[in-house]
């Protein structure tokens, strides 16, 4: 497998990584998080007419017909400053449309996220479903016109201030299975849609969906109805294959914040970084990062794998490896920091608050790790 990136990709990181550190550093970040809002437009316009909200969708939908990986090495660089503009929920949604509407569709659902004049949320997690995509009670009756949907939808990403949100929703099949399910687009002021914005442990915004008989036409319904699930499980994967790009970026400023206070700190004359036990931290840490970017560039690669099975597995893998390693390394950052790495004032305990929330987007350890060890080459023992 060929990790080095290419003259363009190299030019696009070099590009992201100059616009994080002079546009939007952790103290933007720090900024937004009391506001209402928690991003701001005017940086995810910035972004649109760079070209990165576009980057992997098609040229027919106004992309930049570019793949996964692009988007992955965008993430992996704004998770290096904690860049709060929701792009994962834009990633997931936009898929979603750009898959399965029509071009009218499109036009009106997508367009204008891409160019960063509205921004999209994703909704298929409800009280019950414990990161199974399938496991949908949200209704979809058909009526004269259309659908009639009623059910609630929780944890939704920029669901506080997402112009479209696509929902999953089940007119048929049984509780948790992959038949049967649809997915429709709403906006924020559909009526008998009830948006209760939340705040999560990372400052991030997200709201939980009230659906009380609210009516769609058919122009709603994306693809076909009751035919989303496989599109669905891909939809999934791409967000833990986006968590775990995200968090690559997380890990490498926490090693490199806190390597620079290993040398600048001193005790007993000498700065700390000199004691050999906490080299040997520095150097796990150094190890784990590593790690990640690999399993980062994997995730990356993998993400549009048409074999569903082999899809699975390197998502998995990479998801429950960068759990692991980013609970170490921002554990191991916070610790190293001494006391002031518990202080709300210091980034590191902003980078292992969003680790913390990433390692459940997209599915937990348990469900990844379980997923892993239910696919038949693991079973079979091969
Ligand atoms: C919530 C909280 C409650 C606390 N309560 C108390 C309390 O009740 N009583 C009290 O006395 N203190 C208390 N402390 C202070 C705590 O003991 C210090 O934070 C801790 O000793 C680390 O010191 P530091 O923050 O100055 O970090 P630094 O001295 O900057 O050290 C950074 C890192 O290097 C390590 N380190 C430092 N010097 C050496 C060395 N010579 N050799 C090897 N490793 C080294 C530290 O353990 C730490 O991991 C509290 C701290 C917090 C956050």
């Amino acid at each position: 497998m060929d990790f080095e990136l290419t003259e363009d990709q190299t030019l696009l990181v070099d590009t992201v990584r100059e616009f994080v550190k002079k546009e939007s550093p952790v103290e933007r970040m720090r900024k937004l998080r009391g506001t209402e809002l928690g991003w701001d437009r005017k940086t995810w316009k910035q972004m649109g007419e760079l070209g990165w909200l576009g980057v992997m969708f098609p040229e027919s939908v106004g992309g930049a017909g570019m793949t996964f990986v692009e988007a992955g090495l965008i993430l992996q660089e704004l998770g290096t400053t904690l860049v709060p503009e929701p792009i994962i929920p834009l990633m997931v949604a936009g898929t979603a449309i750009a898959r399965s509407g029509s071009p009218e569709q499109q036009e009106r659902f997508l367009a204008k996220s891409l160019t960063g004049d509205e921004s999209l949320a994703f909704a298929w997690n409800e009280e019950q479903s414990r990161h199974d995509v399938n496991d949908v009670k949200t209704r979809a009756e058909k009526t004269k016109d259309g659908f009639r949907l009623d059910g609630q939808k929780r944890w939704v990403l920029n669901g506080h201030a997402a112009d479209h949100i696509v929902l999953s929703a089940r007119s048929g099949g049984d509780t948790r299975s992959g038949d049967g399910l649809s997915l429709f687009v709403i906006d924020k002021d559909t009526p008998g849609v009830k948006i209760q914005a939340v705040q999560m442990m990372d400052s991030q915004k997200g709201a939980l969906l009230e659906l009380k008989n609210v009516e769609l036409g058919r122009d709603r319904l994306l693809g076909e109805e009751g035919k989303a699930g496989p599109l669905l499980d891909h939809l999934m994967d791409y967000g833990a294959a986006a968590t775990v790009c995200e968090a690559s970026g997380i890990l490498q400023s926490v090693l490199w914040m806190t390597r620079s206070y290993l040398m600048e700190r001193k005790q007993f004359g000498a700065p700390i970084g000199s004691f050999q036990a906490l080299q040997h931290r520095a150097v796990d840490m150094f190890v784990e990062t590593e790690l990640t970017k690999s399993v980062a560039m994997l995730a990356m690669i993998k993400a549009d794998e048409t074999d569903v099975a082999e899809r699975h597995r390197a998502i998995s893998a990479a998801k429950t490896s960068v759990i692991e390693s980013g609970a170490f390394v921002t554990r191991q950052g916070i610790q190293l920091h001494g006391g002031i790495g518990v202080t709300d004032e210091h980034d590191v305990g902003l980078y292992f608050k969003r680790m913390h929330i990433l390692a459940t987007l997209f599915g937990d350890d348990a469900f990844h790790t379980a997923r892993y060890a239910g696919l038949p080459s693991f079973t079979r023992g091969v």
